[in-house]
Formats: C-alpha cells, structure tokens, sequence
C-alpha cells in the first residue's frame, strides 16, 4: 500500500539537514521537491541524446523529439485531454494565462464586453486579464468569497451577462487553499455561454483531473508544483477554441512557410509554441506524471486527505492562532497568524528550526486583504509530508510563541 518511508526516500532532498536539523518542507505551494526518477531523467538527457527538437533529422534529435512528443502525450492522458493537439507547452501557469489573455482577447473581447476573475485568484489569473481588459476596454469583473474562503456562487447568476466572455477560476487556491466547486460554476457559465479558464497551478497535484468529463474550456498549470523541473507548463484548451485563437509569439517551429509576401502557420499545438522548446522540462514532466501514476492516484490523494485533516485540526487547535481559509474542502494548506508576531518573524525562527515555510502576500493581495491583513504564513504539504512533521511545525510555533512572550 503507501509506504511512506519508500516515498520519502524518492525525493533526495528531504535528506538534508538545515541549521543541523532534519529539513521539515512545508512550503509546497510555492515549489514541490523532484523524486530521483525525475532528476536522473533530465541527467539522461543531457548525456545520452540532447539535441534540438523537431528540426535535425539526427539520431539524437529524433529521440530527443520522441521523448518531447510521448510526454505531452503523457500530459494529454494524465487531465484525459481528447488529443495531444489540445496540449501545449508553455514555461508555465503564468505564462499559459498570458498567451491567453492576448490570444482569447484578440478573438473573442471587444470593447465592453466583460471578464470574471475571482478575488481569492493568483496575481497571474488577475493581471493578464486587466492588461487585456485596458487594451480591449473590456471590463474586469470580480466575483467575491465569503470570510471562509468559499466562492459566492449564488452571485453568479447576476455577475454573468450576455456581455461575458470568459470566468478565470483557480482548481483550488494558493492562500486559502479552498477546492472550489468547479461543476457549478461550469454549470452556470456554459449555462449562459460564457468560456471557463481554470487556473490548476494549485490543484492538479492533489486532485483527480479529468479536463474532458469536467467539460472546461481552458486549464493550466505548473510542471514545477507537480515534482517536474521548472520553466515547463501546460496550456490546454477545446481544440476548436485553440483553433480560432491566432499565433501569440512568432518564430521559430510555429511556422509552416515564411516569405516577405505571406507567412502561413503550423497547425495546433505548434502554433503556440515558438523558439527552441523546453524539451527537458517536458521529458521531466512527463517523468514526473509517470512516477505519480506508478504511485497510484488514488492512495496520494487518500494520504494526502488524511494529512491535511490531521494537520488543519492540529494548527487550529493552538492558542492565539488563526487559520484564515476554513472551507470543508481544503488542499493541503493553511495560512495563518499568530496574535502578536509578524507573519516573517514566524517565517524566520521557523527557518531557523530547519521548517520551511511560506510568508507574506503569496502574490495574491486581493486575498489578503479581504481579511484586513498585510500578510500571512502559510505551511503546505502534499504526499511525501508526515504527521511528526506537522507536529514539529506546531512544537516550532509554539517556541516562537515562547521567544516572544
Ligand atoms: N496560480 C496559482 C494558484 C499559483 O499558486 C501559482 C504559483 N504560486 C501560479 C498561478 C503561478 O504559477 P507559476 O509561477 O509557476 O507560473
């Protein structure tokens, strides 16, 4: 079954020691650890057959390209995609909504036509869309959540118009951790013709994704929050949608014939991804969906539940603190604070325990300051995470207490 100690042991650097401690990592939001599988694969590349992808017509190239083709065919099958032309390779979450917000608002945005984002959003699944909204003179639109962290879904209804283009929502959010309640807010968008982006950057790795029975029209997310490398993320989209949107950068592979009279470009998904891919972040991606395949699903999920409701009744429980984001349906995360001590005091002497965690906005403001604070502390574990860990985390909070008062 899940033999934790086994799983630990894939993932190198849970090893170390910080300040001469045993390193506790609790900030796995922001980045996940790589297992051994993953680094060795990007290792092989580099020794065994780098070489540039669809171009030469070498040995090397030809594997090299192999490998970039069978992991987006890993992607495709890992969030059930119906065709691998429905994956493309971006550097990112951040980088995916970006090459939406121009593409989508080139095609389907006019001037006063209006977007909805959520409040407890990302800056990434905020500001590409108000810089599409000013160049548009579209109108950005915001739909609230309550103090528990919880979307008002019952809003909907009036925030949605004839007028919407498009709801930008995340899978489940990066400060409060909340699942939100993606089949209704489809539901109601489709309802009344409005596309779904749906930002999985916190989602993907800790719940079952099935893009296809979800009936979403875009998703994305981060290959360096899933255990693959950094600098490798995913755009997907309907393939009629993609079809429709035009070409966001030029160069290089998204091209099918250049000449000063007329440029024609390649079909999907290479008509969004110009230059020199990076294919070692895609071979390690899909290494890294592989390794969580032959993991199995369903036991990291059934772990990773039993985690966080463990971890969430143990913080909650400690005297003067606070957990802001108290959803019945949570990922891995709670962002809090402690009556009296900063959020980067906390930050610090935790680290100083060899605890790693997160402190401050998390680049999600808006958040933030539907609580009237200036920032926050945020642990977040996932399957390679332990009881005793979490149980250091709170002996940690508590001895800040103690240094404190
Ligand atoms: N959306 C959410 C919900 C996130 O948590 C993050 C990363 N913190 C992003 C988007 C942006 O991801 P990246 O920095 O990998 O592009």
């Amino acid at each position: 079954m899940f033999d934790i100690e086994k799983i630990r042991a894939d993932f190198p650097i849970l090893e170390r020691e910080i300040y001469g401690r045993r390193l506790v990592y609790l900030d796995n939001a922001a980045t996940t650890q790589k297992p051994s599988c993953v680094i060795s694969k990007i290792r092989d590349v580099y020794e065994q057959y780098n070489s540039n992808i669809h171009r030469s017509v070498s040995r090397l190239a030809s594997i090299c390209t192999d490998e970039y083709e069978n992991a987006r065919k890993t992607v495709s099958g890992f969030i059930n995609a119906k065709s691998t032309n429905e994956i493309v390779f971006t550097s990112g979450t951040t980088a995916a909504i970006n090459l939406l917000a121009f593409t989508f608002g080139e095609k389907f945005v006019n001037g006063g036509d209006e977007i909805v984002v959520c409040e407890s959003e990302h800056h990434s699944n905020i500001v590409p869309w108000q810089l599409m909204c000013e160049r548009k003179n579209a109108v950005l639109k915001v739909l609230p959540f309550d103090d528990s962290g919880d979307l008002k879904t019952e809003l909907l209804d009036g925030l949605l118009t004839e007028r919407t283009r498009l709801l930008c929502v995340a899978q489940a959010t990066n400060v409060l951790g909340t699942v939100n309640p993606l089949d209704i807010i489809v539901k109601k968008a489709h309802e009344k013709g409005v596309y779904v982006l749906v930002d999985g950057a916190q989602g993907i790795q800790h719940v079952k994704t099935d893009v296809t029975a979800s009936d979403f029209d875009f998703y994305v997310f981060s290959g360096h929050k899933i255990y693959a490398p950094t600098g490798i993320g995913i755009l997907y989209g309907k393939e009629h949608l993609l079809e429709q949107l035009p070409p966001w950068q030029g160069g290089g592979d998204m091209v099918n014939r250049v000449s000063f009279a007329k440029t024609t470009y390649s079909g999907l998904p290479l008509k969004f991804e110009a230059g020199t891919s990076n294919y070692v972040g895609a071979t390690g991606l899909g290494e890294a969906l592989n390794y969580l395949i032959s993991t199995g699903l369903d036991q990291i999920h059934s772990y990773e539940k039993e985690l966080t409701n463990y971890a969430l009744a143990r913080i909650s429980s400690i005297p003067q603190l606070t957990v802001y984001g108290t959803s019945a349906n949570k990922v891995g995360i709670a962002s809090f604070l402690v009556e009296g001590i900063h959020h980067a005091d906390m930050g610090e002497i935790l680290d100083k325990m060899g605890i790693a965690v997160r402190t401050g906005r998390m680049c999600a403001e808006p958040a933030i300051h539907h609580f009237g604070l200036t920032g926050l502390v945020r642990a977040s574990w996932t399957f390679y995470n332990t009881k005793q860990e979490i149980d250091s985390l709170c002996e940690g909070i508590e001895k800040a207490k103690k240094l404190f008062f």
